[in-house]
């Protein structure tokens, strides 16, 4: 059901700051900066060989991000599985006895669908289930 790791989120105090590294020192593409306004982030997509690095900054500190940042420090966030029928996906999930943050997906960055499955089901994983537009099963 899983058609492979799509991305890793990565929560950054600041994009400026922090993608000079990615882009100069690791020479990874920059696939483009977008706003997530009902996430309340500032989303960077890099190309790392087919999966890619998504840097999260918060636009406010209202933002889980933000929050994530506070409690723990910036560092990686989420790993993002790519999936195809994300609806199909997360009632298979919860009937397999996993709690999900969200039980309907929601808008992500790059015109993805999104849900997350809840650490404490995951040990400690935060997984997000991503079904990308025009992606086949
Ligand atoms: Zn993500």
């Amino acid at each position: 059901m899983i058609k492979k790791v799509d991305h890793i989120g990565i929560a950054v105090r600041s994009l400026e700051h922090t993608l000079p590294f990615y882009t100069d020192v690791l020479n990874l593409p920059l696939l483009g900066i977008e706003e997530v306004e009902t996430q309340l982030v500032r989303v960077a997509f890099l190309e790392a060989g087919g999966t890619k690095l998504e840097l999260l900054e918060p636009t406010s500190e209202e933002s889980t991000i933000a929050k994530f940042i506070e409690k723990r420090g910036e560092g990686i966030h989420h790993v993002a599985l790519g999936v195809v029928s994300i609806k199909e996906r997360i009632s298979e999930m919860k009937e397999k006895g996993i709690r999900m943050i969200d039980d309907q997906p929601r808008p992500g960055a790059g015109g993805a669908n999104i849900a997350f499955l809840h650490p404490k089901s995951t040990s400690g994983v935060l997984f997000e289930l991503c079904e990308k537009k025009g992606m086949k099963g």
